[in-house]
């Protein structure tokens, strides 16, 4: 029973905008009478990459049927919903929604699905076109009607006033966007499956296992392995992959070729799963790397390494074994907290924080502490996670983060504060350190980071991407922007 609210509590929100979030993640299921059934599971082993709204398409092209909402998955998408939604071919999508109200979240949570010309569409989303509103406006000149603030649906009135096949009209619009965007889509019995031509945000395809018919689309592999699919490939930056009943075609998008690839680093250091392979990498390797280079750059003597969980345990274990200290979990993480509290009206110092976190004197009593995170966005967390460690004994606390100071705002698809907000484009590590009550703060550097991730052997498809220079970006480290963004800053941060 949920506890009544007197005078004496005080609700505060979790204070998770301390991080920068991935805004979204898609599924693709093609030639499985389950096909509902399975974009579920895959969207629930995506559920990391967004868990305010989730939703389905499914059907067999002719006719489309969606259920969206907001909420987790598990929530959304229930047994009646998946009864509900017959059909060989899904598309899914789970969303992390920035600002509006519950009613703004319901209309703007995807797969969206339209009806035009060319019959049925659905399209999901995981990026952000940094032309958005141009083009909006111009669609809207042409009389085009919005029913969402997404860019999202700005893709779906290019499809729907273009010509041709469901798959021409992909290719001409999307020679029209600039940005990031991986897409599932479906809409003549085809399923698709599209990364934008720098590839920013990760898209993987894979083949149902045993008896089981089917390609599957996703934007980790640890969707694949709940639903018992193998692995095939990356979809590669600038391509379409269309499946049908004969298999899988690949197609390009129009003058791609030959653009610098951009795969969004940030995939490796916090936003994908550990146990997923991303652009090519196992993400708990890459980890593990970037907490080695770490120990290499800012070496400091100490008796033990704890890691904020849980993203920051396997940068952790890398910094412990290259420096020879110890490695213990030192945090425990409640894993079962919602996004509200309810907290007495004698405040509890670090109330948020305490929640979800609480430290194991016994490991951090009396020694010299280094604790690994993978980000510092505003600091505001860092701060309560030192002061709660130096509350519970250690000699001294020195923060590392396994990535370069965070400067600059994303405008790929991932959810980040205003430069301003962003406490590393206003401060020296020293000046960080005394605010957030550290003996120490150090970063990874940015050859460090590329360093790290490079080392790591790449597999098929992203070789093309290890030997360049500009495979990655990194623009939220180092404001080098590599699509253009026009007025896109002035107008949004
Ligand atoms: S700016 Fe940062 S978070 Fe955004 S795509 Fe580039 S590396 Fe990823």
């Amino acid at each position: 029973m949920t506890a009544p609210m007197t005078a004496n509590w005080r609700l505060v929100e979790d204070d998770g905008a301390d991080r920068m979030r991935d805004r979204c993640g898609v599924v693709g299921v093609f030639g499985n009478r389950e096909a509902a059934n399975l974009a579920y599971l895959a969207m629930y082993a995506l559920q990391h990459r967004g868990q305010e709204s989730a939703g389905i398409v499914a059907g067999d092209g002719e006719v489309l049927r969606r259920i969206a909402g907001v909420g987790l998955v598990a929530d959304v998408i229930t047994e009646r919903a998946i009864e509900a939604l017959p059909g060989a071919v899904a598309v899914g999508h789970v969303r992390y929604a920035t600002a509006g109200s519950e009613q703004d979240k319901a209309r703007d949570a995807q797969p969206l699905l339209v009806r035009c010309q060319a019959g049925p569409i659905a399209v999901a989303h995981n990026g952000n076109l940094v032309n958005a509103d141009a083009l909006r406006a111009q669609l809207e000149e042409r009389g085009s009607i919005f029913q969402t603030s997404s860019d999202t649906e700005v893709i779906v009135h290019l499809i729907a006033t273009s010509h041709g096949s469901l798959l021409e009209r992909l290719k001409k619009s999307l020679k029209q966007v600039r940005g990031a965007y991986t897409l599932t889509v479906t809409g003549d019995g085809r399923l698709y499956g599209v990364r934008d031509p720098s590839g920013v945000r990760p898209l993987v395809l894979g083949q149902l296992n045993g008896d089981r018919q089917g390609f599957v689309l996703a934007s980790e592999t640890c969707a694949f392995d709940l639903i018992g699919a193998r692995l095939l490939r990356d979809v590669e930056p600038g391509e379409v992959v269309q499946i049908d009943e004969h298999g899988v075609h690949s197609h390009r998008l129009e003058n791609v070729d030959n653009l610098p690839h951009a795969a969004c680093i940030f995939e490796h250091v916090y936003f994908a799963r550990p146990d997923s392979r991303v652009f090519g990498r196992w993400v708990h390797e890459a980890r593990k790397s970037l907490g080695r280079q770490l120990a290499k750059e800012t070496p400091v003597p100490a008796d033990v390494v704890i890691p904020v969980p849980d993203s920051g345990v396997y940068a952790a274990m890398g910094y412990a074994e290259q420096a020879g200290i110890p490695f213990e979990m030192g945090l425990v993480r409640n894993h079962y907290v919602g996004r509200t509290f309810i907290e007495p009206e004698q405040r509890i110092r670090n109330f948020g924080v305490k929640l979800k976190l609480n430290p194991v004197r016994s490991i951090i009593e009396g020694k010299r502490v280094v604790v690994v995170d993978d980000s510092l966005v505003r600091g505001t967390t860092s701060k309560k996670i030192v002061e709660m460690v130096r509350s519970s004994g250690a000699a001294e606390v020195h923060l590392r983060i396994s990535a370069p100071p965070t400067t600059s705002p994303c405008f790929y698809g991932i959810d980040t504060p205003t430069k301003e907000e962003l406490i590393a484009s206003h401060m020296t590590v020293p000046q960080i350190a005394a605010f957030v009550g550290a003996d120490s703060v150090g970063y990874l550097s940015r050859e460090g980071l590329h360093a790290a991730v490079r080392e790591l052997p790449a597999e098929r498809c992203a070789a093309d991407l290890a030997g360049r220079v500009s495979g990655f970006c990194d623009a939220c480290f180092s404001g080098d922007y590599p699509i253009s963004i026009g007025g896109h800053a002035a107008r949004r941060r």
